[in-house]
Protein backbone atom coordinates (compact mmCIF):
# COMPACT_ATOMS: atom_id res chain seq x y z
CA UNK A 1 0.00 0.00 0.00
CA UNK A 2 1.57 3.45 -0.99
CA UNK A 3 2.54 5.14 2.18
CA UNK A 4 0.62 8.56 3.41
CA UNK A 5 3.26 9.49 6.05
CA UNK A 6 7.34 8.89 5.49
CA UNK A 7 9.64 9.84 8.16
CA UNK A 8 13.00 9.56 7.53
CA UNK A 9 15.65 9.63 10.20
CA UNK A 10 19.21 10.58 10.00
CA UNK A 11 21.35 7.89 11.59
CA UNK A 12 25.01 8.26 12.58
CA UNK A 13 26.11 5.95 15.44
CA UNK A 14 23.36 5.61 17.25
CA UNK A 15 23.40 2.34 18.39
CA UNK A 16 22.26 3.24 21.95
CA UNK A 17 19.40 5.26 20.73
CA UNK A 18 17.76 3.48 17.87
CA UNK A 19 15.76 0.73 18.88
CA UNK A 20 13.44 2.95 21.44
CA UNK A 21 13.38 5.66 18.69
CA UNK A 22 11.95 2.88 16.62
CA UNK A 23 9.54 2.27 18.80
CA UNK A 24 8.62 5.19 19.92
CA UNK A 25 8.09 6.63 16.41
CA UNK A 26 5.70 3.25 15.12
CA UNK A 27 3.61 3.70 18.79
CA UNK A 28 3.16 7.49 17.59
CA UNK A 29 2.83 6.75 14.10
CA UNK A 30 0.37 3.46 14.49
CA UNK A 31 -2.09 5.98 16.65
CA UNK A 32 -3.19 7.62 13.12
CA UNK A 33 -4.61 4.57 11.25
CA UNK A 34 -3.31 5.51 8.07
CA UNK A 35 -0.24 4.12 6.22
CA UNK A 36 3.33 5.02 6.91
CA UNK A 37 6.85 4.36 6.12
CA UNK A 38 9.91 4.85 8.12
CA UNK A 39 13.02 5.68 6.35
CA UNK A 40 16.03 4.71 8.25
CA UNK A 41 19.49 6.47 6.32
CA UNK A 42 23.14 4.79 7.86
CA UNK A 43 25.33 7.52 7.09
CA UNK A 44 28.46 5.40 7.41
CA UNK A 45 27.81 4.58 11.13
CA UNK A 46 31.29 2.71 12.85
CA UNK A 47 29.12 0.93 15.62
CA UNK A 48 26.45 -1.37 15.49
CA UNK A 49 23.93 1.01 13.63
CA UNK A 50 23.45 -0.57 10.37
CA UNK A 51 23.04 -3.95 11.86
CA UNK A 52 20.59 -2.75 14.22
CA UNK A 53 18.46 -1.21 11.20
CA UNK A 54 18.88 -4.06 8.74
CA UNK A 55 17.07 -6.07 11.20
CA UNK A 56 14.27 -3.86 12.03
CA UNK A 57 13.62 -3.19 8.44
CA UNK A 58 13.52 -7.01 7.57
CA UNK A 59 10.71 -7.43 9.95
CA UNK A 60 9.18 -4.60 9.58
CA UNK A 61 7.25 -3.93 6.56
CA UNK A 62 6.82 -0.35 7.56
CA UNK A 63 10.38 0.29 8.02
CA UNK A 64 12.80 1.35 4.95
CA UNK A 65 16.44 1.68 5.25
CA UNK A 66 19.41 3.16 3.45
CA UNK A 67 22.66 2.61 4.09
CA UNK A 68 25.44 5.21 2.42
CA UNK A 69 28.74 3.42 1.27
CA UNK A 70 30.25 6.03 3.98
CA UNK A 71 29.40 9.19 6.31
CA UNK A 72 28.13 12.06 4.15
CA UNK A 73 26.49 14.08 6.58
CA UNK A 74 23.61 14.54 8.09
CA UNK A 75 22.18 17.13 5.12
CA UNK A 76 22.92 14.56 2.56
CA UNK A 77 21.59 11.83 4.62
CA UNK A 78 18.07 13.93 4.82
CA UNK A 79 18.21 14.89 1.64
CA UNK A 80 18.05 11.22 0.68
CA UNK A 81 15.46 10.48 2.68
CA UNK A 82 13.07 12.32 0.92
CA UNK A 83 14.61 11.52 -2.27
CA UNK A 84 13.26 7.63 -1.37
CA UNK A 85 10.09 9.03 0.23
CA UNK A 86 7.14 7.95 -0.95
CA UNK A 87 4.19 9.79 1.23
CA UNK A 88 2.11 12.43 0.90
CA UNK A 89 3.72 14.50 3.75
CA UNK A 90 7.41 13.64 4.62
CA UNK A 91 8.35 14.52 8.48
CA UNK A 92 12.33 14.79 9.20
CA UNK A 93 13.56 14.44 12.42
CA UNK A 94 16.32 13.60 14.63
CA UNK A 95 17.46 9.95 15.61
CA UNK A 96 18.23 11.06 19.21
CA UNK A 97 14.67 11.68 20.43
CA UNK A 98 15.54 15.86 21.17
CA UNK A 99 13.04 15.98 18.66
CA UNK A 100 9.48 14.31 20.40
CA UNK A 101 8.10 12.22 18.25
CA UNK A 102 4.40 12.81 19.60
CA UNK A 103 5.21 16.67 18.08
CA UNK A 104 4.48 14.81 14.42
CA UNK A 105 1.14 14.67 15.22
CA UNK A 106 0.88 18.39 15.44
CA UNK A 107 2.07 18.68 12.34
CA UNK A 108 0.10 16.28 10.64
CA UNK A 109 -2.37 18.40 12.02
CA UNK A 110 -1.31 21.66 10.56
CA UNK A 111 -1.01 19.70 7.40
CA UNK A 112 -4.34 17.96 7.26
CA UNK A 113 -5.45 21.75 7.68
CA UNK A 114 -3.76 23.24 4.55
CA UNK A 115 0.32 24.03 5.12
CA UNK A 116 2.92 22.50 2.96
CA UNK A 117 5.60 23.35 5.27
CA UNK A 118 5.07 22.65 9.10
CA UNK A 119 8.11 23.39 11.04
CA UNK A 120 9.50 22.59 14.28
CA UNK A 121 10.37 25.51 16.43
CA UNK A 122 12.63 25.14 19.75
CA UNK A 123 11.25 26.62 22.25
CA UNK A 124 13.51 25.81 25.02
CA UNK A 125 17.14 23.45 24.14
CA UNK A 126 17.45 20.79 27.20
CA UNK A 127 20.81 19.35 28.15
CA UNK A 128 22.99 21.62 25.69
CA UNK A 129 25.72 23.29 26.43
CA UNK A 130 25.64 26.95 26.80
CA UNK A 131 28.04 26.95 24.52
CA UNK A 132 25.79 25.19 21.93
CA UNK A 133 22.94 27.27 22.78
CA UNK A 134 24.72 30.52 22.56
CA UNK A 135 26.08 29.99 19.63
CA UNK A 136 23.41 29.08 17.83
CA UNK A 137 20.90 31.87 18.76
CA UNK A 138 23.20 34.34 17.79
CA UNK A 139 23.95 32.56 14.40
CA UNK A 140 20.37 32.11 13.46
CA UNK A 141 20.11 35.72 14.06
CA UNK A 142 23.17 36.33 11.62
CA UNK A 143 21.80 34.52 9.22
CA UNK A 144 18.73 35.98 9.21
CA UNK A 145 19.96 39.22 8.90
CA UNK A 146 22.27 38.39 6.30
CA UNK A 147 19.41 37.02 3.84
CA UNK A 148 16.31 38.11 2.45
CA UNK A 149 15.15 34.69 2.46
CA UNK A 150 13.01 34.35 5.42
CA UNK A 151 14.81 31.19 7.23
CA UNK A 152 13.24 31.01 10.66
CA UNK A 153 14.99 31.20 13.77
CA UNK A 154 15.67 28.42 16.54
CA UNK A 155 14.26 26.30 13.79
CA UNK A 156 16.62 22.59 12.76
CA UNK A 157 15.28 20.58 10.14
CA UNK A 158 11.92 18.37 12.26
CA UNK A 159 9.49 19.56 10.06
CA UNK A 160 6.82 18.17 7.97
CA UNK A 161 6.81 18.93 4.30
CA UNK A 162 4.39 18.46 2.07
CA UNK A 163 4.85 15.89 -1.60
CA UNK A 164 4.85 19.36 -3.35
CA UNK A 165 7.24 20.85 -1.38
CA UNK A 166 9.74 17.47 -1.23
CA UNK A 167 9.54 17.34 -5.44
CA UNK A 168 10.62 21.05 -5.57
CA UNK A 169 13.32 20.62 -3.13
CA UNK A 170 14.31 16.99 -5.44
CA UNK A 171 14.78 19.06 -8.58
CA UNK A 172 17.07 21.54 -6.98
CA UNK A 173 20.31 20.24 -7.87
CA UNK A 174 22.42 22.22 -5.11
CA UNK A 175 25.68 20.58 -3.59
CA UNK A 176 25.93 22.20 -0.73
CA UNK A 177 22.22 21.55 0.99
CA UNK A 178 21.66 23.34 3.79
CA UNK A 179 17.92 22.11 3.83
CA UNK A 180 16.22 23.72 6.53
CA UNK A 181 17.38 26.73 4.23
CA UNK A 182 16.04 25.65 0.87
CA UNK A 183 12.88 24.66 2.54
CA UNK A 184 12.28 28.24 3.26
CA UNK A 185 13.42 29.06 0.32
CA UNK A 186 10.88 27.42 -1.91
CA UNK A 187 8.22 29.23 0.04
CA UNK A 188 4.59 26.88 0.29
CA UNK A 189 2.14 27.85 3.10
CA UNK A 190 4.59 27.44 6.28
CA UNK A 191 3.84 26.75 9.66
CA UNK A 192 5.30 26.72 12.61
CA UNK A 193 4.72 24.06 15.91
CA UNK A 194 6.59 24.88 18.69
CA UNK A 195 8.53 22.32 21.00
CA UNK A 196 10.71 21.87 23.84
CA UNK A 197 13.51 19.91 22.37
CA UNK A 198 14.03 17.03 24.89
CA UNK A 199 17.69 16.20 26.04
CA UNK A 200 19.88 13.40 24.05
CA UNK A 201 18.29 10.24 24.97
CA UNK A 202 21.61 8.39 24.79
CA UNK A 203 24.96 8.87 23.28
CA UNK A 204 26.65 11.77 22.53
CA UNK A 205 26.50 14.57 20.08
CA UNK A 206 27.27 13.78 16.77
CA UNK A 207 28.09 17.27 15.82
CA UNK A 208 31.68 18.18 16.93
CA UNK A 209 32.45 21.90 16.22
CA UNK A 210 34.03 21.27 13.15
CA UNK A 211 30.65 19.79 11.45
CA UNK A 212 28.61 22.57 13.46
CA UNK A 213 31.31 25.10 11.01
CA UNK A 214 30.62 23.54 8.70
CA UNK A 215 27.08 23.57 8.47
CA UNK A 216 26.99 27.46 9.89
CA UNK A 217 28.89 28.34 6.77
CA UNK A 218 26.82 26.35 4.08
CA UNK A 219 23.35 28.12 5.66
CA UNK A 220 25.14 31.69 4.61
CA UNK A 221 27.26 30.76 1.60
CA UNK A 222 24.45 29.60 0.33
CA UNK A 223 21.74 31.85 1.25
CA UNK A 224 23.92 35.27 0.98
CA UNK A 225 26.37 37.38 -0.89
CA UNK A 226 26.65 39.76 2.11
CA UNK A 227 30.32 38.20 3.19
CA UNK A 228 31.81 39.20 -0.38
CA UNK A 229 29.67 42.91 -0.08
CA UNK A 230 31.02 43.09 2.98
CA UNK A 231 34.93 43.33 1.50
CA UNK A 232 34.05 46.22 -1.02
CA UNK A 233 32.76 48.19 2.21
CA UNK A 234 35.30 47.92 4.21
CA UNK A 235 37.57 48.42 0.98
CA UNK A 236 36.18 51.55 0.35
CA UNK A 237 36.37 52.94 4.26
CA UNK A 238 40.16 51.87 4.37
CA UNK A 239 41.09 53.53 1.00
CA UNK A 240 38.94 56.89 2.45
CA UNK A 241 40.83 56.19 5.97
CA UNK A 242 44.30 56.09 4.56
CA UNK A 243 44.20 58.85 1.57
CA UNK A 244 42.92 61.05 5.17
CA UNK A 245 46.32 59.52 7.33
CA UNK A 246 48.11 60.75 4.49
CA UNK A 247 47.30 64.15 3.79
CA UNK A 248 47.63 64.24 7.85
CA UNK A 249 51.12 63.08 7.86
CA UNK A 250 52.07 65.56 5.14
CA UNK A 251 50.78 68.22 7.62
CA UNK A 252 51.73 66.84 10.91
CA UNK A 253 55.30 66.04 9.46
CA UNK A 254 55.59 69.95 8.18
CA UNK A 255 54.52 71.10 11.72
CA UNK A 256 56.37 68.20 14.03
CA UNK A 257 59.17 66.27 12.64
CA UNK A 258 59.52 63.53 15.33
CA UNK A 259 55.84 61.94 14.93
CA UNK A 260 56.62 58.12 14.01
CA UNK A 261 55.03 57.80 11.26
CA UNK A 262 56.97 54.88 10.44
CA UNK A 263 55.80 52.56 12.65
CA UNK A 264 51.99 54.34 12.51
CA UNK A 265 51.70 53.21 8.57
CA UNK A 266 53.70 49.88 9.28
CA UNK A 267 50.50 49.17 11.83
CA UNK A 268 48.18 50.21 8.66
CA UNK A 269 49.65 48.14 6.31
CA UNK A 270 49.40 44.89 9.07
CA UNK A 271 45.79 45.56 9.62
CA UNK A 272 44.71 46.09 6.04
CA UNK A 273 46.46 42.34 5.63
CA UNK A 274 44.74 41.24 7.68
CA UNK A 275 41.62 42.01 6.12
CA UNK A 276 42.90 41.16 3.18
CA UNK A 277 43.34 37.70 4.02
CA UNK A 278 39.80 37.29 5.69
CA UNK A 279 38.27 37.99 2.49
CA UNK A 280 40.48 36.22 0.66
CA UNK A 281 39.40 33.29 2.89
CA UNK A 282 35.84 34.22 2.22
CA UNK A 283 36.24 34.88 -0.88
CA UNK A 284 37.77 30.79 -1.16
CA UNK A 285 34.53 29.82 0.64
CA UNK A 286 32.21 30.60 -2.35
CA UNK A 287 35.13 29.37 -5.29
CA UNK A 288 34.93 26.07 -2.97
CA UNK A 289 31.18 25.69 -2.99
CA UNK A 290 31.54 26.77 -7.03
CA UNK A 291 33.97 24.29 -7.70
CA UNK A 292 31.99 21.73 -5.75
CA UNK A 293 28.77 22.01 -7.24
CA UNK A 294 30.92 21.98 -11.05
CA UNK A 295 32.39 19.01 -10.31
CA UNK A 296 29.13 17.31 -9.75
CA UNK A 297 29.58 15.01 -8.02
CA UNK A 298 26.58 13.13 -5.66
CA UNK A 299 25.78 14.51 -2.45
CA UNK A 300 25.76 10.55 -1.40
CA UNK A 301 26.12 7.46 -2.25
CA UNK A 302 24.24 4.45 -1.16
CA UNK A 303 25.57 0.92 -0.58
CA UNK A 304 22.22 -0.82 -0.30
CA UNK A 305 18.59 -0.44 0.29
CA UNK A 306 16.33 -2.38 2.16
CA UNK A 307 12.49 -2.44 2.41
CA UNK A 308 11.83 -0.34 -0.93
CA UNK A 309 9.05 -2.21 -3.25
CA UNK A 310 11.43 -1.59 -6.28
CA UNK A 311 13.95 -3.60 -6.55
CA UNK A 312 16.06 -2.94 -2.93
CA UNK A 313 19.30 -4.70 -3.25
CA UNK A 314 20.65 -6.66 -0.03
CA UNK A 315 24.48 -7.45 0.24
N1 LIG B 1 23.77 12.67 11.97
C1 LIG B 1 24.04 12.13 10.71
N2 LIG B 1 25.28 12.31 10.18
C2 LIG B 1 26.25 13.04 10.81
C3 LIG B 1 25.95 13.62 12.07
C4 LIG B 1 24.69 13.43 12.61
O1 LIG B 1 23.20 11.47 10.11
O2 LIG B 1 27.35 13.16 10.27
C5 LIG B 1 22.43 12.46 12.56
C6 LIG B 1 22.40 11.99 14.00
O3 LIG B 1 22.46 10.58 14.11
C7 LIG B 1 21.08 12.56 14.50
C8 LIG B 1 20.96 13.85 13.71
O4 LIG B 1 21.79 13.71 12.58
O5 LIG B 1 20.00 11.72 14.17
C9 LIG B 1 21.34 15.07 14.53
O6 LIG B 1 22.60 14.88 15.11
P1 LIG B 1 22.91 15.17 16.64
O7 LIG B 1 21.75 14.78 17.48
O8 LIG B 1 24.21 14.55 17.00
O9 LIG B 1 23.07 16.74 16.60
P2 LIG B 1 22.65 17.77 17.76
O10 LIG B 1 21.24 17.45 18.13
O11 LIG B 1 23.60 17.56 18.87
O12 LIG B 1 22.80 19.11 17.10
MG1 LIG C 1 20.61 15.68 18.76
Amino acid sequence: MKPLYSVVVPVYNEEEVIRVSYDRLTKVMSTLKEPYELIFVNDGSRDKTPEILADICRKDKSCRFINFSRNFGHQPAITAGMDYSKGEAIVVIDADLQDPPEVILDMIKEWKNGYEVVYGKRLKRKGETFFKKFTAKVYYRVLKSMTSVDIPVDTGDFRLIDRKVCDTLKSMPERSRYVRGLVAWVGFKQKPVEYVREERFAGETKYPLKKMLKLAMDGIAAFSFKPLKFATGVGVMLTVVSLAAMLLSVILGIINSSFSWQMFMMLCVLLTQGFMFIFIGLTGEYIGRIFEQAKGRPVYIVRETIGFDDGGTEN
